[in-house]
């Protein structure tokens, strides 16, 4: 018999169809995935047995507690400066998610992971100095969300993928995640309010936006929203922060964000600005970026740069983030200065990462096996 399915990675339709097979008429899985779908979610436990839905049929209970299971992986230590904190959870053979929990005015965000490290190479940011070391699964994904909510009691409203890892490099992952938050049988979060944030992939890009032009009830991502990470106004600046920058450049990256859907006179884009010292905060930057954001509906969110460990950067003055800020707005471009909570706990943006981790294991893997 094959091993238990990780319930947190099955939207409702997967769970129905397993439901499906477990019995023993075919085509009859819905009701009873539903129940179990809407338990799960609304009130964090998984026991068949003891739900209504299963009273006439035992068997079938105990056959989904075999097929299912739910165990999101522990929390295994919590960082933090009061009420922002970001908290670890161990997967299977010991690699670690993190999340930040941030609170808002009238509700928590949370900022997930998509991976463990990251591949993109970004030079200011501290998750790309421990390289790649896995893909999160939908699963372990949802998982913290779900153990936000539900263990750690936070009032999870909000969700940006702009912990450690690139959401484009584990897309399947990833849509596949966001529908099971979305889902308003479950967490029931809605998509205008889950960010998904790319370096600027692309095909990525092109990807969701394709996807954002249908609902949820039509298999697309209607009202998602989507943060680019610009970080500089011309490709001479980018090309020497962003290793990405030489697969697709900013004019080709404009393109594709020019086809992200904005129905709605409200809807915009966030284009996420680090501000680093004498690297992309002069005025001649803010005119530069204004000029090629023209067109787009945007609103940048200026991030002063949190210094990662042994960092060659500095976050500028805060005067300078203000003379940013206005030439931005004269300029005609909407745009906010985002706070730095966080930044003591190392759970700000850019400060994710556990580089004394991927150390030992890659000590591990590069020695000589014992014979
Ligand atoms: N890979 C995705 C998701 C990570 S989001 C992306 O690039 O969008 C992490 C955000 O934090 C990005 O907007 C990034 O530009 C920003 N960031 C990275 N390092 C930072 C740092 N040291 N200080 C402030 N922001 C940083």
């Amino acid at each position: 018999m094959s091993s238990p399915l990780d319930i947190l990675g099955l939207t409702h339709e997967a769970l129905c169809a397993e439901m499906g097979l477990l019995h023993e008429k075919p085509g009859k899985g819905t009701f009873h995935g539903d129940a179990v779908f809407q338990a799960l979610y609304r009130h964090g436990t998984f026991d068949p047995a003891s739900l209504p839905a299963f009273e006439a049929n035992p068997r079938l209970a105990q056959k989904a507690a075999e097929r299912f299971r739910l165990a999101p992986p522990p929390v295994t230590d919590k960082q933090g400066d009061g009420d922002t904190y970001k908290f670890l959870m161990k997967l299977e053979g010991g690699l670690e998610t993190e999340s930040v929990v941030i609170p808002m005015r009238q509700y928590k965000t949370l900022c997930v992971s998509s991976q463990v490290g990251c591949k993109m190479g970004c030079r200011f940011c501290e998750t790309a100095q421990m390289g790649f070391l896995k893909n999160l699964t939908s699963g372990e994904i949802v998982a913290q969300v779900f153990t936000a909510r539900k263990i750690l009691n936070e009032p999870i409203e909000n969700i940006v993928f702009m912990g450690m890892g690139e959401p484009t490099d584990n897309l399947d992952a990833v849509i596949t995640a966001v529908r099971i938050l979305a889902d308003q049988r479950g967490l029931c979060i809605p998509l205008s309010s889950i960010t998904i944030s790319t370096v600027g992939n692309v095909p990525g890009i092109l990807r969701l936006a394709e996807l954002a032009q249908k609902p949820l009830s039509e298999g697309g991502l209607r009202h998602l929203r989507l943060a680019v990470s610009l970080n500089a106004p011309t490709d001479g600046v980018r090309d020497g922060l962003m290793p990405v920058n030489g697969s697709w450049d900013m004019a080709e990256l404009k393109a594709a964000l020019q086809r992200w859907p904005l129905p709605r006179p409200q809807d915009f884009i966030f284009a996420e600005y680090v501000l680093i010292a004498g690297v992309n905060d002069s005025r001649e930057d803010a005119l530069a970026l204004a000029e090629y954001l023209r067109g787009l509906r945007a609103t940048v969110n200026l991030i002063p740069y949190n210094p990662r460990r042994e960092s060659p950067y500095a976050r500028p003055a805060p005067e300078s983030v203000s003379a940013f800020f206005r030439a931005l707005m004269d300029a005609g471009q909407a745009c906010r200065i985002r706070g730095t909570k966080g930044d003591s706990a190392m759970a700000a943006c850019g400060q994710l990462g556990n580089r004394a981790l991927s150390r030992r294991r890659r000590a591990v893997e590069a020695a000589p096996s014992a014979a």
